[in-house]
């Protein structure tokens, strides 16, 4: 009988130990597991950010551009005139190209986003809105502090005096044109964008290197 108790002790003993083994393998497994998710969520993370920006400027694209004009008037809260948008576009860039060649277009594609980018702070979204225009989304920003911010984008550009880095040769120089306008009661994203494109047509057609705010009632001061 002492036998038969010992051999029970043994095989207890044993499917204990190959229990403990079997659970210190299922642990390894959900490590290797969870370090696996982590990584893969970081990938997602990754390409959702890939997919949110303009690949030659690192600014938002179009897509960010949508969703972060539609999010500030969601949330825009009921003063008026709390969300502004900027519609800024380069003057001639044709010209520019044609004179210059693509691959310096693209650089001064990416010397105006830097400035723009620079120009804004905290909520403020910068976009590629297209081709050679940006959008700039402003929140809680009353006009007069749109159409200041506007102008001093527009001076920026215009005096920066720009070279070729291979030959040292000047370029002429580069300016924008820019359409200010902010919500008003009942506005959706089209009634935004419609107006400030609207201000950035009177910019161009005015003669261009000009900020144009069409709101009713902007004070400048
Ligand atoms: P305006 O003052 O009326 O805006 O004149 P513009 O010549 O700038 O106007 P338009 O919109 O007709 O021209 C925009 C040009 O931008 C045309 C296109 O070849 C150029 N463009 C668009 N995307 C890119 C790009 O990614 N890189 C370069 N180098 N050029 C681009
Ligand atoms: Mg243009």
């Amino acid at each position: 009988q002492a036998a038969e108790i010992k051999n029970l002790v043994h095989s207890m003993i044993e499917e204990a130990r190959e229990m403990l083994d079997s659970n210190k393998r299922f642990s390894q497994q959900l490590d290797t597991t969870s370090r696996e998710i982590g990584l893969l969520r970081a990938e997602m993370q990754d390409l959702r950010l890939q997919a949110s920006l303009d690949s030659l400027t690192g600014l938002g694209n179009r897509k960010t551009f949508d969703e972060s004009l539609s999010r500030a008037l969601d949330t825009a809260p009921d003063d008026m005139s709390s969300v502004c948008l900027m519609m800024v576009d380069i003057d001639n860039f044709k010209r520019i190209n044609d004179e210059y060649g693509h691959l310096i277009g693209d650089k001064i594609l990416r010397f105006v986003a830097d400035i723009l980018k620079r120009s804004v702070k905290g909520r403020d979204t910068v976009s590629r809105f297209g081709g050679d225009e940006f959008g700039v989304v402003l929140e809680e920003t009353p006009p007069s502090g749109a159409y200041r911010l506007a102008e001093s984008i527009r001076q920026t550009v215009a005096k920066s005096a720009l070279k070729r880095t291979d030959t040292g040769e000047p370029i002429g120089s580069i300016t924008v044109s820019i359409g200010v306008d902010c919500n008003q009661d009942g506005d959706d994203v089209e009634d935004l964008l419609h107006r400030a494109d609207k201000a950035l047509y009177e910019s161009k057609q005015k003669g261009r290197n000009r900020v144009t705010c069409t709101m009713k009632r902007p004070t400048f001061s």
